[in-house]
């Protein structure tokens, strides 16, 4: 099973709770970001591209608490820059637990063998391991050699140490299908609890502007990726998410789903974008004008999107508050999906390769000014 049955728990009463309530509009997944700082400089990244006094912050334990209170959503997903670069990251990590939060440490995994003892096993947490595709692919992707293997190694240490492993995997249009595939047979046979699938946002902060998915690119690239789905795959999001991504069940954006907050605040309107901030979550929920946001909206800077962090509790809330959306689900989760027709003059072309020249000057300034620990690369 891709998710612990007390954590399905949890967000099913969470939600029908919210339900009952009458709230339109509910927060499932904090993106708590308590730095911004890493120690790669991957091509799609639109996060590290800040100037050195703010890669240097780091958030206080005490806000980073506060924050998962004031917005109280059962699942925190830690993000960055490299959470591990944090001084007190296992203290957060601590807290949140305590508080009976799911919290998901998003990692690059450089760091993750070595940092291992900062943090106790436990069901409340996992190590979310960025591997963007097979060994060539994802280094490609991370624009560094030698990153698949530590990933790797590290993946298979923390489950030997027990702790719960999850993958997440951002696919552009250099992805191809077929070795993707591979890639979930490699994870599985490394016995990662579940895997995390999301095309990547167009960030205009993000060195290579070329390898973006567009929407009909990402319908094709999903159908030719999960047509013929093997059942001993697990992958730790909703059902209703890939048949999204596969252009068979239609999810709109819900953005408030998964507030990010980051040194700066709350952020405005989404994980994603970044349109200003606010002191509280109240602030950011009242004030942000959300029908201005997400595809239906018509907003040029959500046209191609389709993120997980947007539409993932979309499809939480499909499952709980519809009945239709409640019924897909349980028959994908007992039959699987269905094979969909493919437009194959949309599916990537493998040889596509992302460009890593700028993105190496972007890391060595980052090593310069940011505290960045260098792992041992081949
Ligand atoms: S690992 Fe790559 S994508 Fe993740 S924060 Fe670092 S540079 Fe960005
Ligand atoms: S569609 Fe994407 S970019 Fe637009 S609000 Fe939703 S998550 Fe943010």
């Amino acid at each position: 099973m891709a998710v612990p049955v007390s954590q399905m728990w949890k967000v099913a009463t969470y939600v029908l709770g919210q339900k009952l309530r009458g709230r339109k509009r509910y927060p499932l997944v904090l993106m708590l970001e308590p730095l911004f700082r890493c120690n790669l400089a991957c091509a799609g990244c639109g996060k590290i591209q800040f100037p050195a006094d703010v890669l240097r912050q780091n958030m206080s334990v005490e806000d980073a608490l506060r924050a998962a209170d004031e917005c109280g959503a059962p699942i925190v997903s830690i993000p960055g820059g490299e959470p591990l670069l944090h001084p007190e990251i296992e203290k957060i990590v601590e807290g949140l637990v305590e508080r009976k939060k799911y919290v998901y440490l998003c990692t690059n995994a450089l760091l993750l063998e070595k940092h291992l003892h900062r943090f106790t096993p436990t069901k409340h947490l996992s190590f979310s391991v960025h591997v963007d595709g097979p060994r060539e692919e994802h280094d490609e992707a991370v624009c560094r050699e030698g990153v698949y293997d530590v990933a790797i190694a590290a993946i298979e240490k923390a489950i030997d140490a027990g702790f719960r492993v999850t993958t997440n995997t951002t696919l552009f249009n250099t992805a191809d299908p077929d070795r993707t595939r591979e890639l979930f047979d490699t994870l599985m046979d490394l016995g990662v609890e579940g895997m995390m699938v999301s095309p990547g946002y167009a960030y205009e902060k993000a060195p290579d502007q070329e390898h973006f998915l567009q929407r009909r690119q990402t319908e094709q690239l999903f159908r030719r990726l999960l047509n013929d789905s093997k059942k001993r795959w697990r992958f730790n999001q909703s059902p209703l998410f890939p048949e999204f991504l596969r252009g068979n069940y239609d999810l709109e954006c819900t953005p408030w789903g998964s507030p990010a907050y980051n040194v700066f605040g709350w952020q405005k309107p989404c994980y994603l974008v970044d349109e200003g901030h606010c002191e509280t979550f109240a602030e950011l929920m009242e004030t942000t004008d959300w029908s201005a946001w997400g595809h239906a909206s018509g907003n040029e800077k959500c046209r191609d999107c389709m993120v997980h962090c947007g539409h993932e509790p979309t499809a939480v809330d499909a499952t709980f508050g519809t009945l239709r959306g409640f019924l897909t689900t349980t028959w994908l989760t007992l039959f699987g999906s269905r094979n969909l027709p493919v437009d194959e003059s949309l599916v990537p072309r493998p040889t596509a390769k992302i460009g890593t020249t700028d993105v190496q000057v972007t890391l060595d300034e980052l090593a310069a000014t940011a505290d960045v620990e260098e792992p041992a690369l081949r």
